[in-house]
């Protein structure tokens, strides 16, 4: 996805603003994998082959983004029924 769009997207849940932490890009700041985190409900929203996954929870299969996750170094929290991350990462986050 294009870094531009990411000034478009928003929480799907309770319409804030996403950060976005960009983990793999090309030149042309075409982002292939990254994540989009809400800094409101604390979702995390993988983007992954330049696609940002942000369909509802119900539709989320937590066993197909774990290894996603652990290779970008990232845990789900643990007792979560939603989508959030153990902790800050040490990337730098940009606002969009
Ligand atoms: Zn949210």
């Amino acid at each position: 996805m294009n870094r531009k769009l990411l000034n478009k997207l928003c929480c799907p849940f309770d319409k804030s603003d996403l950060n976005v932490e960009i983990i793999q890009e090309t030149e042309d700041q075409q982002i292939i994998e990254g994540i989009l985190t809400c800094p409101n409900c604390q979702r995390y929203f993988p983007i992954i082959y330049g696609i940002p996954i942000m369909t509802p929870d119900e539709y989320r299969e937590k066993a197909l983004e774990l290894p996603k996750l652990q290779k970008w170094g990232l845990e789900m929290a643990p007792n979560q029924e939603s989508f959030q991350l153990q902790e800050p990462s040490g990337h730098d986050k940009l606002d969009i």
